[in-house]
């Protein structure tokens, strides 16, 4: 097996255009077409030129693919879990064997960098599955204490089946948060990936089945939001729809549910996260790298970008300085399955509009341009990465998610006044702390509004931290054991002896 971090551009380059993708639907362990016959295109955006011509789910493969699903929850539920470990081991061991084909195919479709698909996506999806096999029999409930005459104890079931909803910005990855503990628990799953990027995913399905799956425990239909996604989370036999994406979706999301089944909702959406740098920080070079991968990482489209960059007044000069340099130094839009790109494309030609457009009204209210924010001449939808000083948390720029590569930079003079500008946000999702004072550390680990805050760090973690949003961006925690609770239900057990 070809180790992919070997692969040059050119070996790179030779298997895109050799690829043959599975592009059916996947459901009752079969591939299928999809029940009108009709296909989308999925479009590179480093090209512009089409990728695959893939079957467009609508509400009756929606339906097939619970209704497998339904079908195989007695199935799944009632293996053993270390059984059902053992099968998402191997799976986990497939995934790694295949990981070039799918890092080639998330690339292709979202313009990822090859690169950063290969060194964290991939490896990623893997030990998430791991993470979940290891948990899978280590679910427990609990006997409580009762009067002498009463057995009372409870169990943690699954819910039944699980629809996962998830974005194209780590196609697999967000897949995989969410269908790994769902399968680990023992439900059974319908995925719908997004539809700019769904080719891992589907193969991903097939490679469930050759770990020795059951057919129809885990399904991926693939299509758009409204066709296939809406189905789902309004389906009378869906459980639980588990929803990575906009938060304009996920309010959706509860509105299909409160409509049908009231179906369980998690719900992981958009950010708008502060990264606070105080003058006490204790590595400038180092802080300011990080501030620089915070927000241009991914083409800045990661839903806990550090896009708000708060810095104090007495190392604002050199921060912009430093930021500004090390930002057009390193991340220079380039062909995405090139192993040394580290910015590819954005997903589409939206996005692009979205990035110049938000360029030029913070120019118009009045921000700094510090560098970049044009579009380079290249075909795709490629931009500049783009930083903005002297912003104010009240500009467009500062309050809405632009989910492209652009920084706003904004001086605070004291740390309660930093606190105030990094809560002032309809989002919550995580938060980057700098300084060398541990009671600040703390103070203000405490006072921000995020589900997750790094101090002295940003974007980093492993399994075991739950990843999930405080106000508009979401209810739901990803990775870490707590999450398997979110896709169990309890049930008590009174036993009058
Ligand atoms: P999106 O909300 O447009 O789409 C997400 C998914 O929802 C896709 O599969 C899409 O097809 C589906 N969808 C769209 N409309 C639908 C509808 N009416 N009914 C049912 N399903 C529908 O988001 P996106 O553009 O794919 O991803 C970007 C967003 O995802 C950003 O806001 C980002 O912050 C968020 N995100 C959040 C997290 C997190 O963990 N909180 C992680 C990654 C991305």
């Amino acid at each position: 097996m070809t180790d992919p971090a070997e692969l040059t551009h050119a070996d790179w380059q030779a298997r895109a255009a050799a690829i043959r993708p599975e592009t059916r639907l996947f459901i009752g362990g079969d591939t299928v077409a999809a029940a009108s016959g009709e296909v989308f295109s999925s479009e590179n955006p480093a090209t512009g030129e089409p990728v695959a011509e893939i079957a467009r789910a609508g509400a009756a493969d929606v339906d097939k693919a619970v209704a497998a699903a339904k079908a195989a929850f007695p199935v799944w539920s009632r293996m053993a879990p270390r059984e059902r470990a053992l099968v998402l081991y191997r799976f986990a061991d497939l995934i790694l064997e295949n990981a070039a084909e799918l890092a080639l195919y998330d690339s292709l479709e979202a313009g990822k960098p090859i690169a950063d698909l290969v060194s964290y996506d991939l490896p990623e999806v893997a030990t998430t599955l791991r993470f979940f096999a290891e948990a899978a029999d280590k679910i427990e409930g609990s006997v409580t204490a009762t009067p002498s005459d009463v057995l009372h104890y409870t169990l943690r079931e699954p819910l039944g089946v699980v629809g996962c909803i998830s974005p194209w910005n780590y196609p697999l990855l967000m897949a995989t948060w969410k269908f790994a503990p769902a399968l680990a628990a023992g439900n059974t799953v319908v995925a719908k990936p997004a539809e700019e990027a769904s080719l891992s995913c589907l193969r991903a399905a097939a490679l469930f089945v050759e770990a020795g799956g059951p057919p129809g425990v885990f399904n991926v239909i693939a299509g758009f939001g409204e066709e296939a996604g809406a189905p789902l989370a309004r389906h009378m036999d869906v459980a639980k729809i588990s929803f990575t994406g906009s938060t304009a979706v996920g309010r959706l999301m509860l509105r299909y549910a409160g409509e049908s089944n009231l179906k369980k909702v998690g719900l992981e959406c958009g950010g708008k996260s502060p990264n606070i740098f105080c003058a006490d920080l204790p590595d400038l070079d180092a802080a300011v790298a990080a501030a620089v991968e915070g927000i241009f990482g991914n083409m800045g489209e990661v839903c806990n970008a550090g896009s708000r960059i708060l810095v104090a007044r007495d190392i604002y000069a050199d921060f912009v300085q430093r930021f500004t340099a090390l930002s057009e130094d390193t991340y220079r839009p380039g062909d995405p399955l090139d192993p040394t790109t580290a910015m590819g494309p954005l997903v589409n030609a939206e996005a692009k509009a979205r990035h110049l457009r938000h360029v030029e009204g913070a120019l118009s209210e009045g921000a700094r341009r510090l560098f970049g924010g044009g579009a380079p001449d290249m075909p795709g939808h490629f931009v500049e990465p783009c930083g903005f000083g002297d912003v104010s948390n009240a500009m467009t720029l500062a309050r809405e998610e632009v989910f492209t590569p652009l920084a706003a930079i904004i001086p605070f003079d004291s740390v309660d006044e930093a606190v105030a500008i990094a809560n002032d946000t309809v989002y919550g999702l995580a938060a980057g702390v700098w300084t060398s004072d541990l009671s600040t550390a703390h103070r203000l680990v405490r006072d921000i509004e995020a589900g997750v805050v790094w101090v002295n760090t940003f974007n980093d973690g492993d399994m075991t931290q739950p990843f999930g949003g405080y106000k508009q961006s979401g209810s739901a925690r990803d990775k870490a054991l707590m999450t398997l609770a979110e896709y169990c239900q309890v049930k008590s057990a009174w036993i009058r002896l």
